[in-house]
């Protein structure tokens, strides 16, 4: 991350504050002055303004695998919620997930209590893709790939715009298969409703990927990792 965008997102001063601190020569980083407002820093370097530590910890970013049976929401009197899953949650104030899965639904959710990049993320002009992986039952072939990649229509007459599905794995005994979609929008129930208006039913559904930030393989379901300044950065 950039060293103005660091010490603005930690209420040093505005953009142009922080120029005119770095212009003055009281910004160092790791011991050397900041020249320019472009040198990059990340959460290891150590920032100074005129010889006070600037710690990079407004905001929090998690990356959970979220299992069956818990809610994408903040709290619920009678269900656990994904924020439940955090061991010091009450550390993080503000915390809430980027967007939903459906409870049954497992994968990748991000969780934060940057209110900016969630907006950024979620703004439907903005068209982060995701990527699930499902099992469904029935047996989809090159038209159904055609309907997802023309932009179909649902059930309530919702146009969505075109998304890339591809066919892993065919099961014909049992009329199911292992497919895998990458869309750009975030309609409620969206894959779900998709394979409905194919005449096919979603059984499992997992997220892999939202954006550049993909699950990653060892992370256990109800698992979740710190997301680095890099990586928050590199998202959309
Ligand atoms: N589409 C769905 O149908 N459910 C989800 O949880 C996510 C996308």
């Amino acid at each position: 991350m950039r060293i103005d965008k660091y010490l603005a997102n930690m209420n040093v001063g505005s953009r142009s504050e922080v120029h005119k601190l770095i212009k003055q020569g009281i910004v160092t980083i790791n011991g050397q002055k900041a020249k320019t407002p472009k040198e990059k820093v990340n959460e290891k370097d150590e920032v100074l303004v005129d010889g006070q530590k600037i710690t990079y910890q407004k905001y929090h970013y998690f990356l959970l695998n979220k299992p069956k049976g818990v809610l994408s929401a903040t709290e619920d009197k009678s269900q656990n919620t994904v924020i439940d899953l955090l061991r010091k949650k009450d550390q993080y104030q503000g915390i809430a997930p980027v967007g939903r899965l459906d409870k049954d639904t497992t994968g990748l959710l991000m969780l934060t209590n940057d209110g900016q990049l969630t907006h950024e993320l979620l703004a439907p002009k903005k068209h982060i893709n995701k990527i699930y992986r499902a099992l469904i039952t029935g047996m989809p072939d090159e038209r159904t790939v055609a309907t997802f990649a023309s932009g179909m229509s649902l059930a309530d007459g919702t146009k969505l715009k075109p998304a890339e599905l591809t066919i892993l794995e065919k099961y014909p005994d049992q009329e199911q298969a292992r497919i895998e979609v990458n869309i750009s929008e975030g309609k409620y129930h969206q894959i779900k409703r998709m394979f409905g208006a194919c005449g096919m039913k979603v059984l499992e559904l997992e997220r892999l990927q939202m954006g550049n930030l993909k699950l990653d393989k060892d992370l256990k379901r109800g698992q979740y990792r710190e997301l680095s300044l890099d990586e928050v950065e590199h998202i959309r």
